[in-house]
């Protein structure tokens, strides 16, 4: 099965709420997850769905009658297809310590590197544990990615403004001219008396 983050099949927007964890590879959402579970609101259907079975829907296919979707990750907010399997719920029930134990050895070997991806130290001062537990981040790219974040709302902040002002212009310039015409009539109405 090869599924690419940011497939199109899914919409941006969707995509918009999920970040992938470089370690377990887990398609992590991050709205709303009551219970741990992603939940989706979907235009034109039942609504709201569960975000991992919507995902599966997307890019795998329709979800059997009777199947449930098991997370071989045991990620409940994962929605990597890769890691999503539907089963029976008696399937599902008595699962998967082997999965368990491949994510287990891929974590192992990203904790043995020493360096990001960029190539910056694993080291202790530059080393920040994810929230969540399941690993770490480099604090460089982090700041990195922070900054170009701000940088990206500043401008966007300062667009807005602009826009605004333009937008006000016209009727700026209008008020004042109707202010400069009424004062100009108003001697005129002095004169005539
Ligand atoms: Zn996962
Ligand atoms: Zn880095």
């Amino acid at each position: 099965m090869q599924q690419q983050f940011g497939d199109l099949r899914v919409e941006e927007r969707y995509w918009a709420k999920v970040k992938v964890n470089e370690i377990t590879q887990c398609w992590e959402f991050q709205g709303d997850v009551p219970l741990g579970y992603g939940r989706v609101f979907v235009r034109g259907r039942r609504g709201q769905m569960l975000a991992h079975r919507f995902w599966y829907e997307r890019l795998v296919g329709p979800i059997a009658k009777g199947r449930v979707i098991d997370h071989l990750c045991r990620v409940r907010c994962c929605v990597n297809p890769q890691h999503l399997e539907a089963v029976t719920a008696a399937e599902n029930s008595r699962r998967s310590p082997l999965v368990m134990k491949m994510i287990e050895e891929s974590a192992a070997r990203e904790r043995a590197k020493t360096h990001c991806p960029k190539g910056h130290p694993y080291d202790a001062d530059n080393t920040k544990p994810i929230r969540n537990g399941s690993g770490r981040a480099c604090r460089i790219c982090q700041r990195a990615a922070q900054r170009a974040y701000h940088a990206q709302n500043r401008e966007t902040e300062r667009e807005r403004k602009l826009a605004h002002y333009y937008a006000n212009h016209e009727e700026r310039k209008a008020k004042m001219r109707a202010a400069y015409h009424q004062r100009k009539a108003k001697p005129k109405a002095s004169n005539s008396e």
